[in-house]
């Protein structure tokens, strides 16, 4: 895949600085430059790879074994109250860098971080929604 002009491998290749928290053979962690609370860190793959749908799975076993590792250390450095999780796939979720990673972000109540709002749905909606995505897997 192509990985000019990628931000993450310009810092994973040393060219950009980064606050690194962690790196092993397969991930590294800095933390956010526009943090949503300070802590917010992202861990990635170091392999380029744009998205969650891009990832095999011994890759996503790292990555997310790294993100797990990571949250009790994030979150005790700021005293949070809570850790969201979050992993942006494509530009229309919000995707801004072209490199999968995830999001560490620490919360507190009534931060100013929202959550998304939920719509309403029927349970024969949920049950054809369910029947859907059942036949693709
Ligand atoms: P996303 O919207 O999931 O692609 O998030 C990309 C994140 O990367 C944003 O939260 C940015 O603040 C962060 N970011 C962009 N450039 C850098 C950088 N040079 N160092 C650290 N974080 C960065
Ligand atoms: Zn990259």
């Amino acid at each position: 895949m192509d990985h000019s002009n990628c931000i993450f491998c310009e810092i994973i290749e040393g060219n950009i600085p980064c606050e690194k928290i962690f790196e092993d053979e397969h991930v590294i962690a800095f933390l956010d430059i526009h943090p949503v609370n300070p802590g917010h860190t992202l861990v990635l793959t170091k392999k380029h790879l744009a998205t969650i749908h891009d990832l095999p799975n011994d890759i996503v076993s790292h990555l997310f074994t790294a993100v797990r590792n990571l949250s009790t250390p994030v979150k005790k450095a700021v005293d949070a109250t809570g850790i969201n999780i979050e992993m942006n796939n494509g530009p229309d979720a919000g995707q801004i860098v072209n490199h999968a990673h995830v999001h560490i972000i620490p919360r507190y109540h009534d931060d100013s971080y929202r959550h998304w709002p939920g719509k309403d749905t029927t349970p024969d909606a949920l049950f054809e929604m369910g029947n859907a995505i059942r036949g693709l897997l």
